[in-house]
């Protein structure tokens, strides 16, 4: 246990100690040292506060082929949809009646939004909803795009590097995809101001101790602002439909010591951890997370923007369920706000 009390004690560790810190996810009383001291840190920064962020698929089209994705581009299967900038719309105006102070527009990677649409939409957002945070999740693009659409308004911005070793890159990406740009891109997010969420899924095919223990040094090199992990799931038309999906308990493991690593940070419970757990969001919660991404997608669409199997999305989870999410949160010891819920920067 001695890895555990140095962790809580420095914030950091090395590639080999993570390694070792790796082998106590399923010991009861290590797990619970490290949820008691996520939860004091996520307390000491953000209270009881969680925030919640209205999640707008915008579109499935993607010109890539992630062989763990559901929307990659070659899946013939998938069902392609695309909103129009005025549909976008509706769905903040829809978010903000319910109180929501950030929209993230989350798609594939579309062609059909060049710089000049994006930018369109970006600064009609902003220009709408003024005291809203907006979160692009667009994937890969240029610095000069991506400064176009920070000049243009945008906040935030989540790309998760989905594993820090090239390797294990390799075995979930195409050639024509690299780890090397993945990371430039993430260190230009940075140098342009945004707030960077970077992460990855648990238990995907080919991950190991080793490649989660280079993503935590990852994790503590970038400091990014926010850090999404779920458990990868299956999908049925994939390169990986047959392969297993992610522990739970993993994920709320490295949940806490994300935290612990990182304590400032904003860390959803994600839709894929409750997809797996009926409790999973809770679980989460109760884990270190402090923020909640329901879906604001028009309903018709979204089981059409399927990234894995059984994805939830019209259920207490969605924006209609918003109440009984909040009496969720609630019952976690938690509190949903109404507020942008920015980074935290005092110390
Ligand atoms: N095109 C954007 C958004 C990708 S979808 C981008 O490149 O960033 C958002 C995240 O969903 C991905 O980063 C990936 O980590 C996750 N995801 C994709 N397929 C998944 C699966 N089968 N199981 C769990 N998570 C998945």
């Amino acid at each position: 246990m001695d890895v555990i009390n140095r962790l809580i004690r420095d914030g950091s560790l090395t590639k080999e100690e993570y390694v070792e810190l790796l082998g106590y996810a399923g010991d009861i009383g290590a797990v619970k040292l490290l949820k008691e001291e996520a939860v004091r840190l996520r307390r000491k920064y953000y209270g009881d506060d969680v925030y919640l962020r209205g999640l707008i698929e915008f579109t499935n089209y993607c010109r890539n082929n992630c062989y763990y994705c559901g929307i990659r581009g070659e899946n013939a299967k998938a069902q392609r949809y695309r909103l129009a900038k005025d549909e976008i719309l509706s769905c903040c105006a829809e978010g903000h009646r319910l109180g929501f102070r950030t929209f993230v527009l989350q798609g594939g990677e579309d062609p059909y939004y060049t710089d000049d649409r994006m930018e369109e939409i970006v600064h009609a957002i902003k220009t709408a909803y003024p005291n809203c945070a907006l979160t692009l999740s667009i994937g890969e693009r240029t610095y000069e795009s991506y400064q176009r659409f920070r000049l243009a308004g945008a906040d935030r911005y989540l790309l998760r590097h989905e594993t820090a070793n090239e390797e294990h890159y390799r075995r979930l990406h195409p050639s024509s995809m690299s780890l090397t740009v993945r990371k430039r891109c993430l260190y230009d997010l940075k140098a342009l101001g945004y707030q960077v969420g970077a992460g990855f899924m648990v238990g995907s095919p080919g991950q190991t101790k080793e490649t989660l223990a280079e993503d935590l040094v990852f994790l503590k090199e970038l400091n990014p602002e926010m850090v999404g992990i779920g458990p990868f799931i299956p999908h049925h038309d994939t390169v990986f439909a047959d392969e297993p999906a992610g522990s739970v308990d993993l994920t709320l493991f490295l949940l806490s010591v994300v935290r612990i690593l990182l304590p400032k940070v904003l860390l959803p419970a994600t839709t894929a951890l409750g997809t797996l757990d009926e409790n999973g969001r809770e679980k989460g919660l109760l884990a270190g997370a402090n923020v909640v991404m329901p879906n604001l997608s028009p309903v018709g669409k979204r089981k059409q923007y399927e990234l894995y199997d059984n994805k939830i999305c019209t259920g207490e989870e969605a924006a209609e369920g918003l109440e009984e999410l909040k009496r969720r949160i609630e019952a976690a010891g938690c509190r949903a706000v109404s507020a942008r819920g920015d980074y935290c920067k005092s110390s």
